[in-house]
């Protein structure tokens, strides 16, 4: 390349930098591989390294992270936080190894190596001991002020024994893989796009604003940093890393001390598999020179500390062949594209199928069938194909085209303008029906135990059953008559047949299958309404004034109910003596009804769970942080921040006093 062509590369790696930043920090939604990212940078760093006149304050590799979103107040940490230079191979680090005792003139070094968290970095400060603010590392000097988020997280003390005036403690908040699991797993069944992976789950859950919704998604933190020095005299990281555990942070306990990189290199190994086992991600190591004198000595550039390095683990990725691509449908009847893979090992698993999402998606990234191709596990359980490699085809490959009948039923498919799925659109499709019928029957769902694919698709097959409801019309005889089945077994579904009628409403919902609404939704209806009749006569404002339930739900809760084919299915449900109703959430009388509370300071009388709880039992709502929306705040002893504003606010104050005068009201 001459230097015109360097310098057209050199802008374009940077736009398309910015822009993968943007879509990863601001937006949390990654569009390539974090390796993929890697190497563009290194392309970058590399043109740099041969170009240093070239340089600008604006390219990526001088600047932290992203431009901060907005939506928070910001805040200047009292020390840069900075990021960190990577390797991806052994020779990379023993490169780095050299770099940093030659740079200490051969004085003796300790290493101290640490799991490197795949979740973002806060800063949480301390004055005197107190939680007082958290903040994002934002551009590295300015982050995002995110005290209330940061405050529902459990594993942040609000306390620390310190006297000194202001401490930061910086670690990293990360979403554990059950938790992430957990949520993707109700985000797909809201039919909401699910995270690509933890890291993105949590920093998007982090940026809330409403700290409820924080408090749900169940994050987590390990220390390991302090910012500026607060007069403590630590002479180590490993020495930190105990002060920290003393102060009761939660500190990662897999970090180990070298002198010597090639045990470092041999313990990072000990991590090439077990890493899948841990509950949290990783996305590599860091290794640390352990002496802060020797820190110090070293220094940091803009960007980087000179004295650690993160050695980021090979992407789980895999090359492999699509020997074909099948379609299967779902409840809704949408066409699902899968690749059929050659059985390939990837992070743990052998896997043979991957998604391909829609047709869109295979267009975009021009898969063809016969296509080597690279697969990945983003933090996610299904494997995706991430990309085809164009350079090793044949000419045999072909391409793939969207059935124009449903593979099931042989019935017309449509695909909406606008839509990137394509459906079925026949309610008789026996794929469909089984669909939901799994569905109508999973655990979260009615929960009837031994109504497996196989046998729903001989139910089906010998006409015993139509739609969901009608498995409530089953008979022993019916049953002993398929293939498989003994009296014993027969026995054994019809008494979870029985027992799964008195589940109750919340399930019910769910078990519907009505788009938008997920096991959650279903719950809060069921608590608000009480009867699926007090459902079906709700409008759709009465719906979106509950909590939760948003327009989204509400409109298509409304269309489900208006097409008659669904109410005489629940007539029919109903008939069979399936219970649809709920303990309404009983009010004790309405003292709080449209409030919208915020509990401040030290409670004597009552703890905060039972203030909160005596609020919400008279039709009042409790939240975290003290906005314009604020009807009332209680203030205990000692109240801080929040009482300031809800003084500058003007807001409603009561003392806790008062608020107790209130419960005693009829
Ligand atoms: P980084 O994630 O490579 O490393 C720095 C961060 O590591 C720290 O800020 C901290 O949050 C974290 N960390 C975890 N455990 C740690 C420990 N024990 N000690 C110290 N730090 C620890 O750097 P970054 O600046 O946060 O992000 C850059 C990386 O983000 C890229 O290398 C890439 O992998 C990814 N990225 C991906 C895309 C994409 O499009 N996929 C876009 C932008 C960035």
């Amino acid at each position: 390349m001459d230097d015109m062509q360097q310098k057209a590369r050199l802008s374009e790696l940077r736009q398309k930098i910015d822009e993968l930043s943007y879509q990863y920090y601001t937006l949390d939604k990654p569009t390539l591989t974090d390796y993929e990212y890697d190497m563009m940078y290194r392309e970058l760093e590399t043109i740099e390294k041969a170009h240093p006149e070239w340089i600008t304050a604006d390219s990526p590799t001088q600047r932290v992270g992203s431009k901060i979103s907005g939506g928070f107040e910001k805040y200047t940490h009292d020390r840069p936080m900075l990021s960190l230079g990577d390797v991806f191979n052994d020779g990379e680090l023993r490169e780095f190894d050299t770099r940093v005792r030659s740079d200490l003139g051969g004085e003796h070094l300790e290493y101290v190596v640490e799991l490197k968290i795949d979740g973002l970095a806060v800063n949480l400060i301390y004055e005197k001991g107190i939680f007082v603010r958290g903040v994002t590392r934002g551009d590295g000097a300015v982050g995002e002020d995110i005290t209330n988020n940061v405050r529902t997280i459990r594993t942040i003390p609000l306390r620390i024994p310190s006297a000194s005036p202001h401490i930061e403690i910086r670690g990293e908040v990360y979403m554990p893989v059950a938790s992430f699991e957990a949520l993707n797993a109700q985000r797909r069944d809201d039919e909401v796009e699910p995270f690509a992976n933890p890291r993105n789950a949590a920093a998007g859950s982090l940026r809330q604003l409403d700290p409820h919704i924080t408090a749900q998604r169940k994050l987590a933190f390990f220390a390991y940093a302090l910012g500026g020095n607060a007069g403590i005299d630590i002479a180590s990281q490993e020495e930190l890393l105990s002060d920290l555990k003393a102060f009761h942070f939660q500190v990662n306990q897999e970090y180990r001390k070298f002198t010597d990189i090639e045990a470092v290199i041999a313990f990072i190994h000990t991590w090439d598999d077990k890493r899948d086992s841990l509950p949290y991600a990783t996305d590599g190591m860091v290794i640390k020179v352990n002496s802060f004198a020797q820190q110090a000595q070293l220094g940091n550039t803009v960007k980087i500390p000179r004295w650690a390095i993160a050695y980021k683990f090979p992407p789980e990725q895999a090359k492999t062949k699509v020997l074909g691509i099948s379609v299967s449908l779902g409840r809704t009847g949408v066409l699902t594209p899968a690749a059929d893979l050659q059985p390939v090992h990837l992070a743990g698993t052998t896997v043979k199928r991957a998604t391909l999402h829609n047709e869109d998606y295979i267009k975009e990234k021009d898969i063809r069938i016969g296509d080597t191709v690279i697969i990945q596990k983003a933090g996610e359980i299904i494997p995706e194909v991430v990309r085809a490699v164009a350079a090793e085809r044949d000419g045999s490959e072909r391409e793939f085209i969207m059935p124009a009948v449903c593979p099931s039923c042989g019935g017309p498919v449509v695909r909406k303008e606008g839509e990137a799925a394509t459906r079925c659109i026949n309610p008789a499709c026996p794929a469909v029906i089984g669909e939901k019928i799994a569905h109508f029957v999973s655990r979260d769902a009615m929960n009837i135990d031994g109504l497996g694919d196989a046998i729903v698709q001989q139910l089906l097959a010998h006409g015993l059953i139509h739609d969901v409801a009608d498995i409530y019309g089953l008979t022993k005889d019916d049953l002993i008559n398929l293939e498989g089945f003994g009296e014993k077994s027969a026995d054994n579904l019809l008494k979870a047949i029985e027992a799964s009628k008195s589940v109750g409403l919340a399930r019910v919902l769910f078990a519907l299958g009505i788009r938008f609404v997920g096991a959650k939704a279903g719950r809060v209806l069921a608590e608000s309404f009480g009867s699926i009749e007090a459902v079906q006569r709700a409008s759709v404002e009465d719906m979106t004034a509950i909590d939760d339930i948003g327009p989204r739900i509400a409109d298509s809760i409304a269309s489900y109910i208006a097409d008659e084919k669904n109410r005489i299915l629940v007539e029919k449900l109903a008939g069979y003596g399936v219970v649809m109703t709920a303990e309404k959430r009983q009010l004790l009388n309405t003292t709080f009804d449209g409030e919208i509370v915020v509990l401040t300071g030290k409670l004597t009388l009552m703890t905060r769970k039972e203030a909160q709880q005596a609020v919400e039992d008279r039709g009042g709502k409790c939240t975290a942080a003290v906005t314009k929306k604020t009807t009332l705040v209680v203030a205990g002893a000692d109240p801080g921040s929040k009482y300031d504003k809800a003084v500058k606010l003007g807001t409603h104050i009561i003392t806790e006093e008062e608020f107790n005068d209130w419960l005693h009201r009829e």
